[in-house]
C-alpha cells in the first residue's frame, strides 16, 4: 500500500529534527516523565455548578434565587456514555491535582505532536 523507497534517495534527501526541535521534544518527553512519575491522572472534566432542588418552597426557587452549591462535578465518558459525579470538598483537594496532571500532560503531547507533524511535514519525500 505504500511505495517502495526511492533506491536513488541517500541520506541527504531525509529531513531529520533540527537541533532546536531535537532539543524541545527532549524537553517534552522530561516534562512527561516527570508528571507521570509524580503521581496520578484522573479522566474528564471538573466543573464548579450551582444547582436548584426539587423544593417548591426552597430558597433555591425564591426571588432573587439562592441556589445550592457550588458542586464540584466531575464529567467523564465511560463505554460512551457520560457519567457525572459530585466530589466532596476533600476529594476535591486530593483529585484536583490528578485532574491538573491530566490537562499538563494531554497539552504536552499535543505540543508533542504538533512538533513531529511539521518535521514529517518537512520530509522532501512527500514531493516525490
Ligand atoms: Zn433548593
Amino acid at each position: 500500500m505504500r511505495e517502495t523507497p526511492d533506491p536513488g534517495c541517500e541520506n541527504g534527501c531525509v529531513s531529520s529534527p533540527t537541533p532546536p526541535q531535537q532539543a524541545r521534544a527532549a524537553a517534552i518527553a522530561a516534562q512527561i516523565a516527570g508528571l507521570t512519575q509524580a503521581g496520578f491522572i484522573l479522566p474528564g472534566t471538573l466543573t464548579e455548578r450551582m444547582t436548584r432542588c426539587g423544593y417548591t418552597n426552597c430558597r433555591c426557587r425564591a426571588d432573587p434565587p439562592q441556589l445550592h452549591g457550588p458542586y464540584h462535578q466531575w464529567t467523564r465518558k465511560i463505554a460512551g456514555k457520560t457519567v457525572t459525579r459530585i466530589l466532596t470538598d476533600d476529594q476535591l483537594a486530593d483529585y484536583q491535582p490528578w485532574f491538573d496532571n491530566q490537562r499538563r500532560l494531554r497539552d504536552l503531547i499535543t505540543e508533542l505532536e504538533t512538533l513531529s507533524q511539521e518535521i514529517a511535514d518537512n520530509d522532501p519525500r512527500w514531493q516525490r
